[in-house]
């Protein structure tokens, strides 16, 4: 195991992905302790963390296009004019 300062700089919490800090010696969780064992590269969570936004991201895509796709066009033009209907009485 290389120097802790090196450890807690490059590695976060495995369970909160939050940061590590060290106890007599031992690196821990800095909010939970030792309740929250190992540790994981900063790299490796900061990743994980751009998934999980790509996969909400995707999520929200596809309820959107759903949102979409169930409405008729005429709903989704009174949707984009503001709900406004004119029928072209002017
Ligand atoms: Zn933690």
């Amino acid at each position: 195991m290389g120097n802790h300062n090196d450890i807690i700089r490059n590695y976060v919490c495995a369970v909160c992905w939050g940061s590590l800090h060290t106890i007599r010696g031992e690196i821990v969780c800095r909010v939970y302790g030792k309740e929250h064992a190992g540790f994981v590269t900063r790299k490796y969570a900061e990743k994980r963390r751009a998934e999980s936004y790509a996969e909400r991201a995707n999520a929200m895509w596809n309820i959107g296009k759903y949102f979409f796709e169930s409405r008729t066009e005429e709903e989704l033009i009174r949707m984009i004019t503001g709900g406004e209907d004119d029928q072209g009485t002017n």
